[in-house]
C-alpha cells in the first residue's frame, strides 16, 4: 500500500506502483582526456581512451503514483521534456 503522489489516495494492498519521473535537469558532461581504461596490455602500461563528453539529462525527482494517474504523469514529464528541447 502506498499514497498516490498525484490523487493522494491511498491504494488497496498488492496493487502495483509505478515510479515515473516528474522533475529532469539538462546537464552538459565536459570532454575528459585519458577518462576510461581500455582493458588488455598487462605488461605494458595499461591504455586509456578519451571521455568524448556531451549533454543529457539528470533526474532531478520521481513520485510514486497509481495506474489511474499513470499516463498523466508520463504525458507532464512528455511536456516538460519537450520545453526543455526547445529552449536549449
Ligand atoms: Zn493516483
Amino acid at each position: 500500500m502506498y499514497r498516490c503522489a498525484k490523487c493522494q489516495r491511498v491504494t488497496t494492498a498488492r496493487s502495483s506502483a509505478h515510479s515515473v519521473v516528474s522533475d529532469i535537469r539538462p546537464r552538459e558532461y565536459t570532454h575528459r582526456a585519458n577518462a576510461i581504461p581500455v582493458a588488455g596490455g598487462k605488461r605494458r602500461k595499461r591504455a586509456k581512451r578519451d571521455d568524448r563528453g556531451g549533454r543529457g539529462w539528470e533526474i532531478r525527482s520521481e513520485i510514486l503514483v497509481c495506474t489511474d494517474c499513470l499516463p498523466e504523469a508520463q504525458s507532464e514529464l512528455n511536456a516538460k521534456i519537450e520545453a526543455l528541447t526547445a529552449s536549449a
